[in-house]
């Protein structure tokens, strides 16, 4: 395509409308036959999400190149396709950063360094830098939270720039509102929408179009209230529809024609096949067959801790033919543990860190390996399955990790050398892809149908070199090991349906069309039992 186009999307009334899934839907509309490039704006002054506790902010998405980003790119990536990369999410964090190295270095000598224009030409130069660097034909912005947080004004005041920079023809602002029934008055209501839309208009930007978020669709009466005091088309108001299962989310948009207004506005061309996903969907919503499956972890507050953990399940699930029902355990204090654990089918022990709900979690991995019940443990979920096994088989009283006892006599998970020495706690751990090369006819190099897999990283602790020799002679397999031998990237037993662990996250990588090997090969043990 000639002209990168830009599609900006801004959200009104409340956060948490599905912002993310709606831009993801968007996305998946035009990336049949354009390249569409994501980019989040976040407000907070964190560099990136990686400081954050999960519980505030939701999951710690990890990129290929080792980004730790907004679980907004897990979204992104299950829909469009494309392996996204750090740059493509700015914070305010990263960019008074950027502005200060710059300014440090002399960039601006002799001027006063001001919000506008220096900020504001920074924010334009990454979102015009990305699409040129990725040849982007679409390039989607999401600004993270609602329009009138004081710290989305920077980017809001960019987007509105950006239409002289690139052209009316090129650019279009999608505004996500919300429109509640409220109880008693049984009835549609468009005023929040009409008040986050002059919020968005007194910064400068009339949009273009208005997806507003309902337990209902949209009456045609609300469509035209909403058009003439938005100053849209009626056309333009598209109805979020609450839904499910969020893959029907595109299934929604495109129903409602949104794709011709998107071609429309955008002078785009594009028809998009969705029958295989449709298909999916359609099959996963009718099959009689279910699985029950429990995330045993302490971030079970808020389920956006484990979001891609819960779309893995649902992706393998669908390609299995068969509903996951997904129960979240909390660990902490977590004592009648067999009764708890009964009726499920299979067993994930996910990824964290620090000591709270670890006793919890071993006897979780006890009660799996001895029950023949299938366990996927994932990052902490596998190192904790060594110093279960370690502890009763392998007879080392008291093994763990030295990330929870640092006095154990058996620190049969320790820190990685290289992670010694690292001081500052932003962005050092081993973070992104990883390769590993797996040992033949294990279950894991059946699943991944291949002798390496790569998976993505994000921990700073390891399976102690020193007592690689004790576990494997009790029965441990470590059935995949980084390329250098040193580092164990995957483990199993035999003699149990499924006993499986990853010091990787293949949850990061799961799609609906291609479900991560290690998930499926769960639900396929979860569904035989
Ligand atoms: N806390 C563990 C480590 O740092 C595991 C990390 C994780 O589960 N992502 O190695």
């Amino acid at each position: 395509m000639p002209n990168t186009k830009y599609i900006i999307v801004t959200g009104g009334v409340l956060s948490g409308l599905g912002k993310g899934i709606a831009c993801a839907s968007i996305g998946m509309l035009l990336s049949s036959k354009y390249k569409v490039v994501p980019i989040k704006c976040d407000g907070y002054l964190n560099v990136d999400p990686g400081t954050m506790n999960p519980v505030e902010h939701g999951e710690v998405f990890v990129l290929e190149d080792g980004g730790e980003v907004d679980m907004d790119f897990g979204h992104y990536e299950r829909f469009l396709k494309v392996s996204a990369k750090s740059d493509w999410n700015l914070t305010m964090g990263k960019v008074f950063h950027e502005i200060r190295i710059k300014e440090r270095r002399g960039d601006y000598l002799g001027k006063t360094v001001e919000y506008v224009p220096h900020v504001v030409d920074h924010i334009k130069s990454r979102y015009l830098g990305v699409a040129k660097a990725e040849k982007a034909d679409v390039v989607i912005i999401e600004i993270g939270g609602t329009v009138g947080q004081i710290e989305n004004n920077l980017y809001i005041e960019a987007c509105r720039q950006l239409k002289k920079d690139v052209g009316a023809d090129n650019i279009m602002y999608v505004h996500l509102a919300y429109v509640p029934i409220p109880s008693g008055v049984n009835e549609q209501k468009s005023k929040p929408t009409q008040q986050s839309v002059t919020m968005l208009r007194e910064r400068g930007i009339t949009p273009d179009m208005i997806v507003a978020r309902c337990a209902e669709m949209l009456t045609d009466k609300i469509k035209g209230k909403m058009a003439t005091f938005c100053d849209v088309e009626k056309e333009d108001v598209i109805t979020g529809l609450d839904v499910d299962n969020i893959y029907k989310i595109p299934l929604v948009f495109e129903k409602q024609g949104m794709v011709e207004r998107l071609n429309k506005k955008l002078k785009l061309k594009i028809k998009p096949d969705l029958k295989h996903w449709r298909e999916l969907i359609v099959g996963y919503e009718n099959t009689p067959r279910t699985v029950k499956i429990a995330i045993c972890g302490k971030y079970t507050d808020l389920e956006d801790s484990y979001a891609s953990v819960v779309e893995a399940l649902h992706h393998a699930g669908a390609n299995h033919k068969s509903k996951v029902e997904i129960s979240f355990i909390e660990t902490t204090g977590f004592e009648n543990l067999s009764q708890e654990l009964e009726s499920f089918d299979g067993i994930i022990v996910p990824g964290g860190f620090g000591s709270r709900g670890i006793e919890g979690k071993i006897k979780v991995i006890e009660h799996c390996r001895e029950n023949n019940i299938p366990f996927l443990g994932i990052c902490y979920g596998m190192q904790l399955a060594i110093a279960e096994f370690a502890r009763n088989v392998c007879g080392l009283k008291d093994a763990n990790s030295t990330e929870i006892n640092p006095k154990t006599p058996y620190p049969v998970i320790d820190i990685l050398p290289e992670q010694k020495t690292v001081k500052n706690k932003g962005g050092t751990m081993r973070l992104g892809a990883y390769p590993a090369d797996l040992k033949k006819n294990t279950k894991i190099s059946n699943l991944y149908k291949s002798e390496t897999a790569s998976e993505r990283h994000r921990h700073r602790y390891e399976v102690n070199p020193l007592f690689h020799k004790i576990l494997e002679n009790k029965g441990m397999i470590f059935s995949g090991m980084s390329p250098n031998k040193l580092l164990v990237e995957f483990i199993e037993l035999s003699h149990h349906s499924y006993f499986v662990g990853c010091q990787g996250h293949p949850e990061l990588k799961s799609s609906l069309l291609k479900p991560a090997p290690l998930f499926y090969g769960l639900i396929k043990a979860a569904l035989q039992r």
